[in-house]
Formats: structure tokens, C-alpha cells, sequence
């Protein structure tokens, strides 16, 4: 057949670097050239008694045939098709096929009719990397069209940025069609609201070719407003100019409702609405510094309150009609002073006032007096109403120049102190009066100078012991403990067995909670060893960091020395951190964190929801559980509103991969409406208290038992 190819045809047929072959009429190879066999990986000769469809796709093979008869058949002169060949060694070449036939008489004859067919040409191109690429380009195409998020696409060339493309998720968001906003600036998003800082910032990034990422409010088409988590990042063509700029646009709104609201419950008392005590201080230590550099004399003032038969009402009323005083009492507060002022609720029945622009301590004295005077009127309260009256002792300071040099750094705590000084003092004299702070004052640091010394002598070693106990972390699900929460207790011999409330606090300003949490680890780490041994599952100890700890460079080698010396693995042992510690110093905790992570321990939030939560932030914190602040489950079954929240928090640790513990459960009710939202693991006195560690005692593997004959144990849940 080659014999009928005249020379220069048959050298160019041999070199061409696009496959030939010359096919028979039944579709059988005649010749194939080299390009053609090394495309498809077969020697010279291996292809002969073979039919092409051998070595093409079945899925194509069909298309392919019945061409080819449509070619043989006259009514087509050629054919192109791009389909799939199989090689010889396995996997597959796409290839643009073009098939012509070659005919006795080239062309047709006098009479018109064809000539007869002699056999077929077909030329093979390799599209392999082209198909390759268009099917890459396809897929990321339909995944920006189906993303959830919008994508904005810019033309950076073009005088106003404007918008080229906009997908699917985008026009879901905002309610804009893209023809709506195609050639338009994306500004109009954010309506007139233009004076938003990270809007600042965003324009400066696209001045600079910068990419970004940042929140602020955008405006949908019914004007309804959401928040962008918005991320813009420039596109650049060979030559590095900026042709685009790519913009996704992340509606977060659910989730800023949910931190604003959390927010607003870490510095407000749920009771009455004031500010609590952490927003106090803050305002406090706002307004020295406003007034730092001696501008503050005699102008700012604090005023501490304290009900004097805050506890009688309580118990002869009941709880309720207690809480109704309180409210409407803030209420009366409010009265008397200025806008500008603050109330605060510190808790129980104590209320705080900041005054700023006071002329001095006369003014001071005469807003408490006006205090007192909005109390001779009695509360009308409960069902059916009574008269309730009331009075208050007040302690009263005002900032002078001696007070604020001789409080230390920690001005407005001291401030507060100074104050609920003086309110002792009023109570001292005889309750519902006022006394203003003088410096002699000093009960407190004489009893605070005891605290400090016995600490330290227990630290030491010297008497007293730190006793941990342990409180079960329980499966809702199986009622099996999961793990347990180390918790520490001071057994003084003056003092009895202190409650961690009465003195962390106090180790933590004084810096002894250092030396105090590594004695704790030491000794949960040493329990769980033994418990160990005693052939208790794998349920995990945590124990609780103070951020002091947190903060110390060396408490990762700590831990692993203690994990070395006990012979634990990492994963017996949990770390607690407050929220309020991790939002304190943002990029530095993520450092500390991730090193503890390394070491193989687990690490929770704990306190979850009192402190500033930023969900952003803590999505980049390496922590995998969270636990629940008591305050949320406190109203579960009782409060919508802490359903919801409950509910929120729930379905985004569940976006965040994170397992949540809710703290504090008590009845049988919020246990239930946990269940009912999906929450997995609980712990609180429903289950039991902390307990000692011998009140721990071990049963079947991965199943904690209480010794039930032990004075201070509660039956765990699950065991009969
Ligand atoms: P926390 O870490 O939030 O610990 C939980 C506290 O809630 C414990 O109080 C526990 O007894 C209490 N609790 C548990 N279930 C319930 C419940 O159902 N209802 C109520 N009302 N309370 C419940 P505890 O033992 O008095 O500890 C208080 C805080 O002291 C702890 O709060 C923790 O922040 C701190 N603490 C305790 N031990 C240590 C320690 O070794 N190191 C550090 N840095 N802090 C510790
Ligand atoms: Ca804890
Ligand atoms: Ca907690």
C-alpha cells in the first residue's frame, strides 16, 4: 500500500509529529506512522489486526463508527472528532481525530458519481494537556458558580474598578441580579454607610495591591444591612500589572448577632441590664486616664452601694421578689444621676456609680444623699404588692492626687476597693449613711497580708495542704464519665477548706498562682497515673491555667517534664483556659497554644461566652473543646433567650469542629433541653460534685464508680 504513496509523501507521513494512519475500509490499520504509535505507546507492527475501535474509548467508540460508515456511505467527504484513544499500557490520550477517504479517481467522476472508495486517512493530534485543562478550568468554574459565598470580580484596568462578574451566592446575598450590577463599583453596597474603619482599610489595601480580609456592614438590595467578611485580593496578568481584583463576600451576620449578644452579656448583669463589674473598671480606668497628668483632681468619683437588708428581703420574700428590688432600685439609681454616669451591679446587692466632672467631694456627698432620699418612698413589690423598704450604706472616693499616686497599677481596683472601704466604714458606723474615704483605711490589706502569708506558707510546704478534687465530665448520651476537672482546695489550719474562689483570685494578683497550678498538675497528673493503674479507661484530667501560667515561657517544657516524671501520655491530660485570657493578648496566646497543642495534651475554652468572644480569632486557636458558661444553662428550660443562645454556640462549635461541655447542669430539665440541642457532654452537681480523689474509685474500663459509701460522694450517672 505505502508502495502507492509517492515519495515525498511517505517521508513526511513517517516524520509527521502528528499521528497518521491509513485504515481499510472495515476499519483495520493498513499503516501507522511513528508519531501516532508512540502517542499510544505500541511497537512498530503491533497495531496491525487490529480495528481501531480496539484502541478507542468504548464511550466513543460508538460515535466514531457510525461516522466512519457515513464516510464510507458518500454522504459525508471527511470527519473530525475529539475523543478518547486507550493506550497500550493502560490510561487514556485524547486526540482530535480528522478522517478523510481516498477515493480510485481523487474527486468525482465525468458522471458525477464518486469514485470508489480505496481506503481511509486519519490524522491523530494529542489534546490531551488542552482537554486536561479545560476540564480544571470547568470544574473551578462550577464551583465558583455553586459556592456559598459571593464572588465579586473587578476590572482593575478599567477607570472605577467596576464590576465584571458576580456568581450565584452573590446575588443570594444581596439580592442583586448580576446584570443589575455588572459595571457598577461595588460601593454601592455599603450604601451611605461610608464611615466604617475597615472600609479605610479595604481602599488602601486595593490602592497598595494588598490582599485583605475584614468586616464591615454591606446593605442588600431591600436595604436590609448584614456584615461582610470580606476578603479582596488583586489579580495580576504576565507583566504584573493588576487587571482584577477578586472580592468573597462572607454574610456573617448570624454570627456577629451571636458575639455582639455574648459580648453584651460578658459586661452587663443579666438581672438588671447595668454594666458589671469587668465594664466598670474598664469605665473607671477610661476616665483616669482622661484625666491622667493632674487634670483629675477632685473630679472623677466612685460611690459603693450595698443594700442593708438585702438578705432579710430574700429570705422572709423569696428570691423573686429580691430580684424584682433589685431591678426596680437600679431604676431609682438611674434617677439621680446624669446620662454620662455609670451604674454598675458588682454583683449580689452591691451597685458601683462613676462620676466624672464632679467638683469635688461635696458634690459626691450630696448625689448620695439625693441616693437616699429616692429610698424613703418604699418599693411596692410582689403578688399581691407590699410596701418593701430599704436602705443604703455608701462609700465614697473621690480621685486627689495623694489617692491616685498611692494606688498602684491596678488604679480603678484599687479605687473600687478604697470605695467598698468606706462602705464598711458606713456600715460600721450604723448602716444607711455614707462615709468618705480617708487613707487610714486598711482592714482590708491587714486581712489581705494574712491571706498572702498563710499562702505562702502552704505553697511552701511549711502547713496546710492544696487537696485537688475531681468533678466527672459525663456523655449525655451514655451517662459514662468522660472525663474529670481537677479543682483545687485549700486546707488551712486557721482557715479550714478554702473554695478556689476565696483565694485564686488573690494568687493571681500576687503571682503565687504560678507555683500554685504546677503543684495542682503535679498532683492530678500523679492521680491519673494512679487511677491508671488501677485499670480506670482512658478518661482524660483537666486541669485548670491561669493566665499567668499561660503567659510563662516555660510551662510547655513544664508539662511534658510532668507527663515524663508521671510516665502519662499527652492525652490524658486536658488544659482549661478562660475565654477572657485568650481574648487578652490575641496573637501571642495562638503561639503558646499551638506548642502546648504539639506536645499532644487537649485544650479547652473554658468559661465559654463571658469573656469578648471573636469568633474569627477563635476559629485560628488550635482547641478542641469548649465549655459552656454555667450562666447559659443556668435559664435552659426557663429562658428562650438562653435556648437560643445555647443553640447558637452549639451550631457553630459544630462549624468549628469543636466538642462542647456545657458547665453547671444541675436539673433534670436542663439536661433535657441539652439532649434536645444536640449537646454531647455535660458536668455539674446533676452528676456530682467535685469530689476528693478517693471518692473516685475505678469500674469497668472507660466507666468511673463513686465509692457510694463515702460521706462526700454523689452517684455518678449511669451507675445503678
Ligand atoms: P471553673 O473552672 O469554671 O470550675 C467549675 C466550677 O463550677 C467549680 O467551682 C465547680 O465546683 C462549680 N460547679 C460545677 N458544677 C456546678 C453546678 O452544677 N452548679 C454550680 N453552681 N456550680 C458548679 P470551684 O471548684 O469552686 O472552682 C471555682 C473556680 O476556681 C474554677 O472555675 C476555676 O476557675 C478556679 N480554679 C479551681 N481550681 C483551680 C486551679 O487548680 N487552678 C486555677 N488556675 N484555677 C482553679
Ligand atoms: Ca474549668
Ligand atoms: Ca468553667
Amino acid at each position: 500500500m505505502l508502495g502507492r504513496i509517492v515519495e515525498p509523501f511517505r517521508k513526511a507521513f513517517e516524520r509527521a509529529a502528528v499521528g497518521m494512519a491509513l485504515v481499510d475500509l472495515e476499519g483495520y490499520p493498513l499503516e501507522t506512522n511513528p508519531a501516532l504509535r508512540e502517542m499510544l505507546g505500541y511497537g512498530a507492527g503491533e497495531l496491525r489486526g487490529m480495528v481501531f475501535t480496539d484502541f478507542t474509548h468504548p464511550e466513543d467508540a460508538t460515535v466514531d463508527m457510525s461516522l466512519y460508515r457515513e464516510l464510507l456511505a458518500g454522504e459525508r467527504e471527511y470527519y473530525q472528532m475529539e475523543k478518547r484513544f486507550l493506550k497500550k499500557e493502560g490510561g487514556l490520550m485524547w486526540g482530535r481525530l480528522t478522517v478523510s477517504l481516498v477515493r480510485e479517481e481523487s474527486g468525482f467522476r465525468e458522471d458525477g458519481s464518486p469514485g470508489r472508495p480505496l481506503f481511509a486517512v486519519g490524522l491523530v493530534e494529542d489534546i490531551t494537556a488542552r482537554k486536561e485543562a479545560e476540564e480544571e478550568l470547568r470544574l473551578r468554574e462550577r464551583a465558583i458558580t455553586a459556592t456559598h459565598n459571593g464572588i465579586i470580580v473587578t476590572d482593575a484596568r478599567a477607570g472605577d474598578d467596576p464590576i465584571v462578574y458576580v456568581n450565584r451566592g452573590f446575588e443570594r446575598i444581596t439580592g442583586y441580579s448580576a446584570e443589575e450590577v455588572v459595571g457598577h463599583n461595588a460601593r454601592f453596597l455599603q450604601g451611605g454607610d461610608r464611615d466604617q474603619p475597615s472600609l479605610d482599610e479595604l481602599h488602601k489595601a486595593i490602592r497598595e495591591n494588598r490582599e485583605w480580609s475584614g468586616m464591615f456592614r454591606n446593605y442588600r438590595k431591600d436595604g436590609a444591612v448584614f456584615w461582610n467578611e470580606h476578603n479582596v485580593s488583586p489579580v495580576y496578568d504576565e507583566e504584573g500589572r493588576v487587571v482584577n481584583h477578586i472580592g468573597v463576600v462572607n454574610d456573617v451576620t448570624e454570627r456577629k448577632k451571636l458575639e455582639d449578644q455574648l459580648t453584651h452579656r460578658a459586661l452587663h448583669d443579666p438581672l438588671t441590664n447595668l454594666p458589671n463589674r469587668v465594664l466598670f473598671v474598664d469605665r473607671l480606668g477610661q476616665a483616669l486616664a482622661r484625666g491622667a497628668g493632674g487634670r483629675l483632681d477632685g473630679r472623677v468619683a466612685v460611690l459603693f452601694m450595698d443594700l442593708d437588708n438585702f438578705k432579710y428581703v430574700n429570705d422572709s420574700l423569696g428570691h423573686e421578689v429580691g430580684d424584682r428590688l433589685l431591678v426596680k432600685l437600679a431604676g431609682r439609681i438611674r434617677e439621680v444621676l446624669r446620662p454620662a454616669d455609670t451604674v454598675s451591679r458588682l454583683g449580689g446587692d452591691e451597685f458601683a456609680v462613676l462620676l466624672e466632672e464632679v467638683s469635688g467631694s461635696e458634690e459626691a456627698i450630696r448625689v448620695a444623699e439625693r441616693m437616699a432620699d429616692k429610698l424613703k418612698t418604699p418599693f411596692m413589690l410582689g403578688e399581691p404588692p407590699q410596701e418593701v423598704s430599704t436602705t443604703l450604706s455608701m462609700g465614697i472616693v473621690v480621685v486627689t492626687p495623694e489617692i491616685e499616686a498611692a494606688s498602684g497599677d491596678d488604679g480603678p481596683r484599687d479605687l473600687l476597693r478604697y470605695a467598698d472601704l468606706a462602705m464598711y466604714e458606713a456600715k460600721r458606723q450604723g448602716r444607711s449613711r455614707h462615709a468618705v474615704y480617708e487613707g487610714s483605711m486598711s482592714r482590708k490589706a491587714e486581712a489581705r497580708l494574712a491571706l498572702d502569708g498563710d499562702l505562702r506558707r502552704t505553697i511552701d510546704g511549711t502547713e496546710g495542704r492544696l487537696r485537688v478534687y475531681y468533678q466527672p465530665q459525663v456523655s449525655l448520651e451514655s451517662g459514662l464519665t468522660v472525663g474529670l476537672e481537677a479543682l483545687v482546695r485549700w486546707e488551712s489550719p486557721e482557715r479550714g477548706l478554702v473554695m478556689p474562689g476565696a483565694f485564686i483570685p488573690f494568687a493571681e494578683e500576687t503571682s503565687l498562682i504560678v507555683e500554685l497550678g504546677e503543684q495542682v498538675l503535679r498532683q492530678a497528673c500523679r492521680q491519673a497515673r494512679e487511677w491508671r493503674r488501677q485499670g480506670l479507661g482512658p478518661v482524660p484530667v483537666w486541669v485548670n491555667l491561669s493566665s499567668l501560667q499561660l503567659r510563662e515561657p516555660n510551662l510547655p517544657a513544664l508539662v511534658s517534664e510532668v507527663l515524663r516524671e508521671t510516665g502519662l501520655s499527652a492525652e490524658s491530660i486536658g488544659l482549661e483556659i478562660t475565654e477572657s485570657v485568650l481574648m487578652e493578648d490575641g496573637a501571642d496566646n495562638i503561639a503558646r497554644l499551638e506548642k502546648l497543642k504539639s506536645i499532644g495534651v487537649k485544650l479547652a475554652i473554658d468559661d465559654f461566652g463571658t469573656g469578648y468572644s471573636s469568633f474569627s480569632y477563635l476559629k485560628r486557636l488550635p482547641v478542641d473543646y469548649l465549655k459552656m458558661d454555667r450562666s447559659f444553662i443556668d435559664g435552659l428550660g426557663r429562658d428562650a433567650a438562653d435556648t437560643t443562645i445555647v443553640s447558637a454556640i452549639l451550631g457553630l462549635a459544630r462549624g468549628m469542629k469543636l466538642e462542647v461541655i456545657a458547665e453547671g447542669v444541675e436539673t433534670d430539665r436542663q439536661l433535657a433541653e441539652l439532649k434536645e440541642l444536640g449537646c454531647k457532654m455535660g458536668q455539674g452537681y446533676y452528676f456530682a460534685r467535685p469530689l476528693p480523689a478517693r471518692s473516685i474509685s475505678v469500674g469497668l474500663p472507660g466507666d468511673l464508680r463513686t465509692n457510694l459509701d463515702h460521706p462526700d460522694s454523689y452517684p455518678l450517672a449511669g451507675v445503678e
